[in-house]
């Protein structure tokens, strides 16, 4: 972006522009001077030459109108197919749309369409309604949808990544092209997380700290793969429903469990096998004839002396430091946390068996008469069970979650007694979704939503240079508790009409939007309890 304000387009965007949808109510659309238009769908106020987008890449001015470039995303879940041509907002050209069907507009039935704020503008400054305010009937009962992008400075990324490897020490900055753009965040069982984003690094540092931030956010919330460096750790590479490349190693497995877990799922198993078994893990260490498995096995004692600081019975903690080796520790050879056998205890010819929490990592030894562990080849029937602890370990991936607070302006598009609303919600009468996709709802106060980005249509997320994040956001309930909350009725349009005529403040012209068949895994968002009683 080349300014925050009164931007002029991007360098190098002449091409051709797609299909659009026009903006078309006046106070929108003012022309500045004989070749600009100024767009004010958000603060940044962009002044737009004929042929040029607006700093978002969202608007831009063609011969003197301005238009919206991308589509407004229509969810039909009859359709076989998402359609990925634009198409207007015309009976005629619905009805081609609609996997193949002849029939008109009126079969389009409501309760099998959804509106989604991707694509759907917003309606700067908030006072104004949400570009669609829409009413569909579903078993008898009338809901609306309130619908509009909201421009989120307040929100941030959560990335789960599914490794024991160590990326780096709690706290620790994570930069990309040297940017600090959030942190690590407390490890969860068998991932590492990491905060990214959020309102002080896209507002409260630097400008270019706030664009690099921006970027990422923008990239990673459209399932794009951002390359992370961590002070002190790791070089990772994310991707939403990928798995995480770190240090240039894709990731294969998350754990079967910490290193006690997989003692106690596998003991039975190990018994008879092994005279003992010796789990290696960053987090706690397992011992077999020490762990309370072994003791209801009536496991013998072997005599190991193990390193790290002894918890409970059979599981220790800090064998070694954090690292990306076995189990994620630093160890390349895992006898090193042996300290020793108790000589009154062991014998010559126990089998020992030391694995790591994946299975990735596996050697077998035997006592020599020094009661020294000589490695050999691991026993077939043995290495079955090795073989079964990698078979439960789940691929390893990414998941990105989306982090926004919906508390504030943007509510005034939906009612004009915001607080309302905030309310409803926390009565769950209202189902709040973003791009179609169900988002958890944070208590306490305000509207802090989550939403997984896998579960949203592709491309939802786009940016302003303020810099802030757009993000699609849906309100549905009955009608009835929409006209309660002092929602805006006079803007409610039916399905049809909104399929007719677009936004609220568009003037009639055609306009683009684009069809797809809602994500299987997602509940169908009109209908949701308690909004049929
Ligand atoms: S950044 Fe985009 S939405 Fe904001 S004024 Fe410019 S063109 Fe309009």
């Amino acid at each position: 972006m080349t300014e925050h304000t009164k931007t002029d387009g991007l360098p190098g965007m002449q091409a051709a522009l797609p299909a659009r949808t026009p903006e078309r109510a006046p106070a929108r659309n003012a022309r500045v001077s004989e070749q600009k238009i100024a767009c004010n769908a958000c603060p940044v106020l962009c002044q737009i030459s004929d042929g040029r987008t607006g700093a978002c890449d969202r608007y831009a001015n063609q011969s003197g109108e301005l238009v919206r470039v991308d589509p407004v995303i229509f969810m039909n879940r009859t359709l076989q197919q998402s359609g990925s041509t634009p198409i207007r907002f015309t009976q005629a050209d619905v009805t081609g749309q609609t996997a193949g069907s002849t029939s008109g507009i009126s079969e389009v039935s409501g309760q099998d369409v959804f509106v989604t704020g991707v694509g759907a503008s917003t309606t700067y400054p908030d006072y104004k309604p949400a570009p669609f305010i829409v009413a569909s009937t579903v078993q008898g009962v009338d809901l609306v949808t309130v619908v509009t992008e909201g421009i989120f400075s307040y929100c941030s990324l959560k990335i789960k990544i599914d490794t024991d490897r160590y990326l780096g020490p709690e706290q620790a900055s994570v930069r990309v092209n040297g940017e600090v753009i959030g942190h690590v965040t407390t490890a969860e069982y068998g991932s590492q997380m990491l905060s990214l984003g959020g309102v002080h690094h896209l507002t409260g540092g630097s400008k270019k700290e706030g664009r690099v931030t921006m970027e990422s956010m923008y990239t990673l919330g459209n399932k794009g793969a951002v390359a992370l460096t961590i002070d002190g750790g790791a070089q990772v590479i994310v991707q939403a429903g990928r798995a995480p490349v770190v240090n240039g190693v894709t990731e294969q497995r998350m754990r079967v469990g910490c290193g006690s877990a997989a003692i106690g799922i596998f003991a039975l198993q190990f018994s008879g096998l092994a005279d003992e078994v010796v789990v290696v893990d960053d987090h706690i260490t397992g011992v077999l004839t020490e762990h309370q498995a072994g003791k209801c096995l009536d496991m013998r004692p072997s005599g190991i002396v193990m390193r790290g600081r002894k918890s409970t019975p059979g599981r220790y903690f800090q064998v070694a430091n954090p690292g990306t080796g076995w189990g994620g520790t630093d160890l390349a050879d895992p006898l090193s946390i042996i300290e020793g056998w108790d000589e009154a205890v062991a014998w010559p010819g126990l089998r020992l068996l030391m694995t790591s929490t994946t299975g990735e990592h596996a050697c077998w030894y035997v006592l020599d008469e020094q009661l020294k562990p000589i490695q050999t080849e691991i026993p077939a029937q043995v290495r079955d069970v090795v073989e079964r602890i990698g078979e439960n370990c789940e691929p390893s991936m990414t998941s990105v979650l989306f982090l926004a607070g919906a508390g504030g302006s943007l509510r005034a598009g939906v009612t004009e007694n915001p607080v309302l609303l905030t309310q409803a919600i926390k009565k769950s009468l209202v189902n709040v979704t973003c791009g179609g996709a169900p988002a958890f709802v944070w208590p306490g106060g305000g509207i802090t939503v989550m939403v997984d980005v896998l579960r949203m249509p592709d491309h939802s997320f786009g940016t302003v240079p303020t810099p802030a994040i757009v993000a699609p956001i849906e309100f549905s309930m009955t009608l009835e508790d929409y006209r309660r909350l002092g929602g805006h009725m006079d803007y409610v349009r039916t399905i049809e009409d909104t399929l007719r005529d677009g936004a609220w403040h568009s003037d009639g012209a055609p306009g683009a939007l684009k069809w797809i068949r809602p994500n299987d895994v997602n509940p169908w968002p009109l209908g949701q309890p308690p909004m049929l009683g």
